[in-house]
């Protein structure tokens, strides 16, 4: 009993350690993740405010849609006011509707979740692979065969007689999940490939831009992912269709005119505001520059960490580049009581940490909703926790 106490503390003093090797010298906390305003953010957002164009129409809003498209290799790109939001109108474009189910990783950011349930849409629970903390395409392939029939609309989970109609690939912490592999399943059962790339902006699967694999991707600028614009999202397409009815019911669905009012059908009033996208072109100009300096503070953890007994640095999936939004440990204990311990310990000693998120079944919302057994997600959630990934902190060693 004392045995495995000591040997519990053990692993959080000796994780405190090594991410002292790597962490700036200081008795203040140690963010997640902040953001770093270092070039033109002050110069764009003063600009909206001397020339009063800070709602939804503005210069900066179709640059910064023009940048993001260059930058991801995205032939269309929609801002829109968050992640969520664009979240929602790629799920409702896409035929998701009420009483549909929509596939999505047990492991997410309750976001995910949130915007199948907008629709009146079920979300189905999937597993993810240790590999890569994306959804198991194997495991998934393999589920979908023993579970669901096609008739004439489409798959149909056979126990519950809903039709499936979308598939959510999420790519965790900045990690690209198996793109080849999900759009091989994605088109085996016929199911369009979402993306929520809300936390990988600048991460590469096999050399491209991860949100340019599903039919349409979703990015998030929240101000704790990589580059921020306060709040804010935007949707990927290479689909012209798409792009059309994105922007089309983002702006209220009204239709061009000098000065009619005229809305052909029930729009949202979703897209991003000038001074915020302000922010976002400011960021972007910044974007390969974090990403540089997030990549080194991970080639520090990952020295540190290594040969580590008990605890070890997740490193990006093989052929991705990631952007290392959020850096992750595994502990090798999966029961939990050593995560609390090092959470417990480090969050003291102001290095903020956090496990991943409590998974989708066991929130009051989605404890219902159908699943696949989800037990690498399981393991993960209880053995998993995110340190300090801001740019900033990464110091020339
Ligand atoms: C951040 C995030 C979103 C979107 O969040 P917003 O705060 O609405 O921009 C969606 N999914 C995941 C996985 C996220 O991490």
């Amino acid at each position: 009993m004392s045995l495995s106490i000591d040997r519990k503390s053990g692993i959080a003093e000796q994780i405190c350690q090594r991410l002292d090797r790597c962490l700036p010298k200081t008795t203040d906390l140690i963010q997640l993740h902040a953001p770093l305003f270092e070039g033109n953010e002050w110069a764009y957002v003063k600009d909206c405010l001397d020339t009063g164009w800070v709602s939804s129409v503005g210069k900066y809003v179709d640059r910064f849609e023009q940048q993001l498209a260059a930058y991801t290799g995205s032939q269309f790109c929609i801002a829109t006011a968050n992640g969520t939001l664009g979240l929602h109108v790629a799920l409702l474009l896409l035929g998701v509707g009420a009483g549909d189910e929509v596939l999505i990783p047990d492991l997410t950011f309750v976001a995910t979740a949130n915007a199948v349930s907008y629709l009146g849409a079920i979300p189905h629970l999937v597993d993810v692979s240790e590999q890569t903390l994306g959804v198991d395409p194997v495991a998934l392939r393999d589920y979908l065969s023993e579970r669901t029939v096609r008739d004439s609309d489409g798959l149909v989970n056979r126990l519950t007689g809903r039709h499936i109609k979308a598939l959510v690939v999420m790519h965790t912490f900045g990690h690209p999940a198996q793109l080849d592999e999900m759009l091989a399943v994605s088109e085996e059962f016929k199911l369009p490939l979402i993306e929520d790339a809300a936390e990988s902006i600048g991460s590469l699967y096999k050399g491209k831009h991860t949100g340019r694999f599903g039919q349409i991707a979703v990015l998030s600028f929240n101000g704790n992912k990589t580059i921020t614009t306060g709040g804010g999202g935007a949707l990927l397409t290479d689909n012209s269709e798409l792009a059309k009815r994105a922007k089309h019911l983002t702006t209220t669905a009204k239709v061009p005119h000098k000065w009619r009012f005229y809305h052909d059908c029930v729009g949202f009033n979703y897209r991003l505001p000038n001074i915020n996208a302000a922010l976002g072109c400011a960021q972007l100009e910044q974007l390969d520059r974090f990403i540089a300096m997030k990549r080194e503070l991970a080639a520090q953890y990952r020295n540190a960490f290594d040969g580590m007994d008990g605890a070890r640095f997740f490193i990006e999936p093989k052929d991705c580049r990631s952007n290392y939004w959020l850096n992750t440990l595994i502990l090798e204990d999966k029961s939990g009581a050593t995560l609390d311990e090092v959470l417990t310990v480090l969050n003291e000693r102001q290095i903020q940490t956090r496990p991943a998120w409590d998974l989708m079944h066991t929130l009051p919302a989605f404890e219902h909703a159908p699943k696949m057994p989800t037990p690498v997600a399981e393991q993960l959630a209880s053995s998993m926790l995110c340190i300090p990934s801001s740019p900033g902190l990464w110091q020339e060693k």
